[in-house]
């Protein structure tokens, strides 16, 4: 009933075909990523015809659980994809980014006189794409190929939900990516609704997150002392929640003074049109963000933000002697704005580098938190003088104890079958739930997962 193209035996590539009375629905269409083996599974076939597929529901707009659709489209797909509004809005930008990204990459191979290898999906393909959304609202049932889908509230990003797929007397449930239940930016899940066969995500199944006071008393600690120092703070993170996550909490900081008031750059034109969409869908946050909302202010909006929008504008950061805020992307540092400001601030010793998620092993965030004295950063040698911080705790995913108490609400009976994990925590989770009293199993693969390569928490 459930087979698993993606997403089962990885945290990445989210992938599932629902065939449930007749019908053919996939549960999200995502990317594999973090490593080069994983990412070549990208352009493989998807082990299923995207032609017989009836219609796809997202759960929401991360990458690894959108970034495949226009491909899915290209190779046939012509069914409706049904989504909350905000997951559309943010596919719109993230998959167009990813076309760019893509294109960037074949013009350095051109020059280089490399290889240039096709891009499997172009602009119009996501365009092609995006024309086939409906909207889906939380708690509202809708038919969906023939089932019945009702989403509820995630609380892992804006647009984020569960999915309650019914037909006939069969209750399943997708979990998507489950949010942390720590009570700032995004509301609390509620927990899974009563169901047949639950497919939950495993991400943290091994480990709760630390308690939440403590990651921003150390936050607010390292700018205070950035900002002694006089240096330029860098913060490497994704566009997309990490990024407004940081933001936000800047800006409660300040109120409290528990920060001096600086200029904060965020410096990725990715996030600038995300601060949009968050923008358009203030009743997607919790009571805390809508009340800020409703005073007519932004709640993501520090007193001195600057969203930089040229390379120049970019550029004349570094030229700045202030001390100042800088959030740019990548987050795991593979590329993009922040390898410039690295480069220009790593030799000077009043730097501050704060990496607020997940760094993969033998990455430059994990250079730099080890206190290598040399890194390379775009093809140069730079000296590492800076103070590199490791603020954890900020995860948009639940934590081992919220994923139990989670699936507890799919009664004793429900069969739950893990995915989007790693090895070790979905054993850990299958422990834990089989402790609690329900059966769970690990959901199995239908494409071969090649070993390492997790992903960050913040797709
Ligand atoms: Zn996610």
């Amino acid at each position: 009933m459930i087979r698993s193209f993606g997403g089962a035996g990885t945290v990445t590539g989210s992938c599932h075909l629902i065939e449930l009375g007749g019908s053919r629905v996939l549960v999200d269409c995502g990317l594999f990523q973090g490593s080069e083996a994983l990412a070549r599974l990208n352009d493989d076939p998807f082990g299923f015809d995207p032609a017989e597929v009836d219609a796809v529901v997202l759960t929401h707009a991360h990458l690894d659980h959108s970034g495949r659709l226009p491909l899915l489209v290209r190779r046939g797909f012509r069914g409706p994809v049904h989504a909350l509004p905000a997951t559309r809005d943010l596919c719109e930008h993230l998959l167009a980014d990813t076309v760019k990204l893509r294109h960037e990459d074949a013009e350095r191979d051109r020059r280089k006189g490399r290889p240039v290898a096709e891009a499997p999906f172009g602009a119009e393909d996501v365009a092609e794409a995006l024309g086939r959304f409906r909207p889906l609202a939380y708690g509202r049932p809708a038919e969906v190929a023939g089932l019945v889908v009702t989403p509820r509230v995630a609380g892992h990003i804006p647009g984020s939900a569960s999915l309650l797929m019914a037909h006939g007397g069969t209750r399943l449930v997708c979990s998507g990516d489950i949010g942390n239940a720590r009570k700032d930016v995004m509301p609390d899940p509620p927990p899974c609704p009563p169901a047949d066969l639950v497919l939950m995500e495993s991400t943290y199944g091994d480990r709760d997150h630390r308690p939440f006071p403590e990651t921003l008393a150390e936050l607010a600690h390292v700018i205070r002392e950035g900002a002694a120092r006089g240096g330029k703070i860098l913060i490497p993170s994704f566009a997309l929640e990490r990024t407004q996550d940081v933001l936000y909490h800047i800006a409660r900081m300040e109120e409290a003074h528990e920060v001096p008031v600086l200029p904060v750059y965020v410096d990725s034109p990715l996030a600038t049109r995300i601060e949009q969409v968050y923008q358009a869908f203030p009743e997607e946050f919790s009571d805390d963000v809508r009340v800020i909302y409703r005073r007519g202010r932004d709640p993501f909006r520090p007193k001195r933000l600057i969203y930089t929008r040229t390379v120049d504008e970019s550029k004349a950061i570094n030229a700045s002697r202030e001390a100042a805020i800088v959030i740019a992307g990548s987050g795991m540092l593979s590329g993009g704005r922040i390898l410039h400001h690295l480069r220009a601030h790593l030799p000077d010793p009043d730097t501050t580098v704060v990496i607020v998620g997940y760094q993969p092993r033998g990455g430059l965030g994990r250079r730099l938190v080890e206190g290598d004295p040399v890194v390379r950063v775009m093809g140069r040698e730079v000296d590492h003088r800076a103070r590199v911080a490791t603020i954890g705790g900020l995860s948009a995913h639940a934590g081992r104890s919220e994923l139990i108490d989670w699936a507890r609400g799919a009664g004793a009976g429900a069969e739950v079958r893990l995915a989007h994990g790693e090895q070790a925590a979905l054993e850990a989770l299958r422990e834990g739930l089989t402790a609690a009293g329900l059966r769970a199993r690990v959901q199995p693969s239908e494409v071969p997962i090649p070993a390492g390569g997790r992903h960050d928490e913040g797709e």
